[in-house]
């Protein structure tokens, strides 16, 4: 089969990592950059670090509002689809990328597969969570990372066939851990020691884009108790560079600034926190695999089994709530398997190959 594969941002360059390799033992692969994440600190270093093959086509599509992005995207990929002619498309996440990748598909009767399917925060105030269902709603083969989001869809009534394939970030980050656990050199670059730091970051619109919002996250920093590493995206930079906030963090004794850091070295600091702070999706996620507590800066969480086993605490960005959930101490119970045992790539691969031609009528 030929598949095209679409990505644009960083979650989606870690996932793709996961799949790729394998896909192109059986498929010829076509991978496609929107350029949704243009920083070479967001894209770049996961191409090198993490093997993914150079992107066949890069369509520099970065900027603007979500709808201009999106459509420009959309207008980008209908005259690709009509020249590659793929078997199918392969999309990843919640992001621009996932949901222009899917819906021009569709559109050319191509059958959409969607990794990381049926997630929700059932907040429809995410651009995310816009993505995710309307991505849901195109796919044929929707590979789900649970049981739960297998739930989701089953409730949503999807056309698609739905199965649990468990997460291949889950892939990634379990094959990265050994390493990660013991590296030293990466903790000392930074000044901190194994367990005694927090690893902080955030990004996303509904904290950084709204001033009030962005003023309540300066606070509830300025309260955690230090050392605390934070690689600044660069949205969230944007944002404290024009509200004049960054020089109130720059300040602050133990709190390290960074840039967006490579997967290698963010694993580092991943595995060895004390605790992680974020309101990153993949990150409350990978913090739990690590056995990290995760205090959530978000009212919900598409990661709600994380929340139910006791590892992850939603916060918001309540400060108080936060150095409290950093009192607690973690559950003694860690049920590791909660999404997949590390091999969710070759089930989605295997899935993939399964498409039958029939579905492709149906997209
Ligand atoms: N990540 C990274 N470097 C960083 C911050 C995050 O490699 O400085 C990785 C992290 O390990 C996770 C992914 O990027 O796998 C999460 O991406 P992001 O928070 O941008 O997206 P989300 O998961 O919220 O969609």
């Amino acid at each position: 089969m030929r598949i095209l594969t679409v990505v644009g941002n960083r979650p989606q360059f870690i996932k793709a990592a996961a799949v790729s390799g394998l896909l192109r033992e059986r498929h010829e692969e076509i991978l496609v950059h929107t350029g949704q994440h243009y920083d070479d600190s967001l894209s770049r270093v996961f191409f090198t670090e993490l093997g993914l093959a150079e992107p066949e086509r890069e369509l520099g599509i970065g900027g603007g509002s979500n709808t201009s992005q999106t459509a420009r995207m959309l207008a980008a990929l209908e005259p690709l689809l009509a020249e590659v002619q793929p078997d199918a498309a392969l999309v990843y996440g919640d992001t621009n990328s996932t949901l222009a990748g899917a819906l021009a598909a569709a559109q050319a009767r191509v059958p959409v597969v969607h990794v990381e399917a049926g997630m929700r925060s059932f907040d429809r105030t995410m651009p995310e969570e816009l993505n995710r269902v309307l991505t849901d709603h195109l796919g044929a083969l929707l590979l789900c990372a649970s049981e739960v989001s297998a739930a989701n869809l089953k409730d949503e009534s999807v056309a698609g066939r739905i199965e649990v394939v468990g997460d291949v970030m889950v892939d990634v980050a379990l094959r990265r851990q050994p390493s990660a656990r013991a590296d030293v050199e990466t903790l000392s670059a930074y000044g901190v020691r194994s367990g005694a730091y927090l690893l902080l970051t955030a990004h996303r619109a509904g904290n950084v884009d709204d001033p009030d919002r962005l003023r309540a996250l300066v606070d509830l920093v300025k309260a955690l108790p230090v050392p605390v590493v934070f690689p600044v995206h660069p949205r969230t930079h944007a944002r404290l560079a024009d509200a004049g906030l960054l020089e109130e963090l720059t300040r602050i004794d133990a709190l390290r600034l960074t840039e967006p850091l490579g997967y290698v070295e963010f694993s580092a600091l991943v595995c060895q926190a004390r605790a992680v702070v974020t309101d990153s999706g993949g990150l409350q996620k990978e913090a739990y695999l690590a056995g990290v507590p995760c205090i959530t800066l978000r009212a919900n969480t598409e990661w709600v089994e994380t929340v139910k086993a006791g590892w992850n605490t939603l916060v918001d960005l309540d400060a108080s709530a936060a150095l409290a959930a950093l009192q607690r101490e973690p559950p003694a119970a860690h049920p590791m398997a909660l999404y997949g045992d590390g091999h969710a790539a070759e089930r989605c691969v295997a899935a993939i190959g399964r498409l039958a031609p029939t579905e492709a009528l149906q997209a």
